[in-house]
């Protein structure tokens, strides 16, 4: 198994340090020839969903991971990665991949509790968990599975070939939730 990590910008290599962890392959996709490596599933990492969309138009890789992921590519979001793949976001009347049928807040938390860590319940297992200007999830649509919820709010979320966290468990010691996408990719071979 291979699994491909968007490094345009962000916590890609934490991704990558976490995967290693469990003993699976990884490589950075930086530009369309990466993109065309063989691969079994995707990571888009947290960051500046901003400043990673325009990256993903200039290089000409939006319109095929887009495709890739609609064909049934397993792709893995986390934070910006959420927010590049909602359908709706609120008030930014414009498309980014656009393929979960989830509808985000960005920045949700505000600025004083801009970022935190707590612990809480993801598929039935306590694990840590780091916001960092974090979204949060406002509306799922039939299909997507709730995984998570902080709060009142859900920060964790399933839709087929499609996950995504409103945290970064890239940057805690528990591997459970790369596992969990681990096994999405395991499953689908
Ligand atoms: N606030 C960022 C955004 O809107 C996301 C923050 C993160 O990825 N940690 O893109």
């Amino acid at each position: 198994m291979k699994i491909g990590v968007l490094a345009l910008q962000g916590a890609f290599i934490e991704h990558e340090r976490i995967l290693n962890k469990i003993g699976v392959d990884s490589f950075e996709i930086r530009n369309i020839k990466d993109w065309s490596r063989e691969k079994d599933g995707l990571i888009i990492p947290g960051g500046e969903s901003t400043t990673q969309f325009k990256l993903l138009n200039e290089l000409e890789l939006l319109e095929p991971i887009k495709n890739d992921i609609e064909s049934g590519l397993p792709v893995f979001g986390t934070c910006a990665g959420l927010i590049l793949l909602a359908k709706t976001v609120e008030n930014e009347d414009f498309d980014r991949i656009s393929t979960m049928d989830i509808n985000v807040c960005r920045n949700a938390y505000g600025r004083q509790l801009g970022s935190f860590y707590t612990e809480d319940m993801f598929a039935g297992n306590k694990i840590p968990m780091t916001f960092i200007r974090a979204p949060y999830i406002k509306g799922v649509d039939k299909d997507v599975e709730v995984l998570s919820n902080v709060g009142n709010h859900i920060v964790a979320a399933r839709e087929k070939n499609q996950l995504v966290t409103s945290f970064h468990p890239e940057l805690n010691e528990s591997t459970f939730v790369h596992e969990y996408f681990i096994n999405m990719v395991a499953n689908k071979k």
